[in-house]
């Protein structure tokens, strides 16, 4: 079949209509240099060196593509695969991400680095690759989020970084976004801002998606290995994007035969309240780029609710918006049930706890998996694993 031609972002960061730099003039020169620095590591064969290193003897890179057989038996239909990110250091992809931003932050002399966190599990894998090049790490966490993650804010302790709670607006990952973009303004010289997902102004989007895209090529390399050909559909969850956009990126010059599905967080459904920024978003501009957002009817930002802290976001990566207007992927989404009881039936069937964020890639793969022939394969990304959400789950499914 013909190839799909991709070429974005173009020079200006833009995904078509998406992405680009919406910020005010203070923060042109950060953005400007950032990416310039950026664009030359990705051309020095050194810089790859170090990152593909770190990946392999501290992440535990390539991690397993995994056939989920009893799951598939149960199931009666395609074989469904585990690209198994849950078994990455600290317990999801979140870490290919910050090593790559902290190598960047090294090249470019910066001694202090900032990040935002929601469930904070992005705050954890930047206090982890911090602690490990030993630099000062400074995590914005908003006060609602460190009250409902307290193990994490412990942890992002222990690893040496300081939290700094975020008072303003919903007292979530928006607002802790907002403050760490404030923080960087007012401290452009010593300053790198990691941020966690394909969120952003340019070049976070492409910078994160291309430190993501390991995923991806792996789990190419891995079904030509182990299934023989590529797989008929490729499915992750969709927060921000991140996983997703590293686990599609490869696949898009095949996306002809290649089905990519991302899945949102419907939450209580889609007509109460969810995080589904591209089934039920309108064009709006979050955090220095033009996405599809959740808005009021005065354009002001609404509040996003999943079951899944990590998906509780009420905007999404301009990539994916792009993606979703040419045809290129294909997006829908599960309530916090229907993540839960796809959770439920993996623990049972394969021993796997995953993340509350995967196993809403897992429900898609769940349903659709009886629907195809046999000799058909889906491969989930399943993103994390779920210890951090052993609270909600207990509570959920009345495990006390
Ligand atoms: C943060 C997180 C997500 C959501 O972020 P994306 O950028 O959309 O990938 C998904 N799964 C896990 C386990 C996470 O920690």
């Amino acid at each position: 079949m013909t190839k799909v031609v991709y070429n974005a972002p173009n020079a200006a960061g833009h995904f078509g209509a998406f992405g680009g730099k919406f910020i005010p003039e203070t923060l042109i020169k950060n953005a400007a240099d950032l990416e310039r620095e950026y664009l030359k590591a990705k051309e020095d064969p050194e810089f790859h060196a170090s990152l593909d290193l770190l990946l392999r003897d501290y992440v535990g890179r390539a991690t397993p593509l995994y056939r989920a057989a009893r799951l598939s038996e149960k199931l009666g239909g395609a074989s469904i695969w585990l690209k198994r990110e849950d078994l990455c250091h600290t317990g999801a992809h979140k870490i290919n991400n910050a090593l790559g931003q902290v190598l960047l932050a090294k090249r470019m002399g910066k001694k202090r680095i900032i990040a935002e966190t929601g469930a904070g599990q992005h705050g954890v894998a930047t206090a982890t690759v911090c602690a490990l090049f030993d630099l000062e790490c400074i995590v914005y966490m908003g006060e609602e989020d460190i009250r409902r993650q307290a193990p994490n804010v412990a942890r992002m302790k222990l690893l040496g970084a300081t939290v700094q709670p975020v008072s303003s607006g919903t007292r979530t990952l928006k607002d802790a976004t907002s403050e760490a973009i404030r923080d960087w303004m007012n401290n452009p010289e010593e300053t790198f801002y990691i941020v966690g997902s394909v969120i952003g102004m340019h070049p976070y989007p492409m910078m994160v998606r291309d430190f993501q895209s390991v995923i991806g090529k792996e789990t190419r390399r891995q079904s030509m290995e182990q299934i023989g050909r590529l797989p008929e559909v490729v499915v992750a969850c969709v927060g921000g994007g991140s996983n997703a956009m590293g686990m599609f990126y490869d696949f898009i010059p095949d996306s002809n035969e290649v089905e990519l599905i991302g899945v949102e967080a419907a939450g209580e459904g889609l007509e109460g309240k969810h995080a589904a920024s591209l089934s039920r978003g309108e064009l709006g501009v979050l955090h220095g780029a033009m996405m599809k957002l959740l808005q009021d009817e005065y354009g002001q930002v609404q509040e996003a609710h999943s079951i899944s802290a990590g998906l509780d976001y009420p905007g999404v990566g301009p990539e994916h918006c792009y993606l979703q207007r040419k045809g290129i992927a294909t997006y829908t989404s599960a309530t916090d049930r229907e993540a839960i009881e796809a959770l439920d039936m993996l623990a049972k069937t394969e021993g796997i706890i995953c993340a509350l964020e995967s196993a809403h890639a897992m429900h898609y793969a769940i349903t659709r998996a009886p629907m195809m022939p046999r000799e058909t394969n889906i491969v989930v990304s399943l993103s994390g694993r779920g210890d951090k959400d052993m609270g909600t789950i207990m509570q959920e499914l009345k495990l006390l």
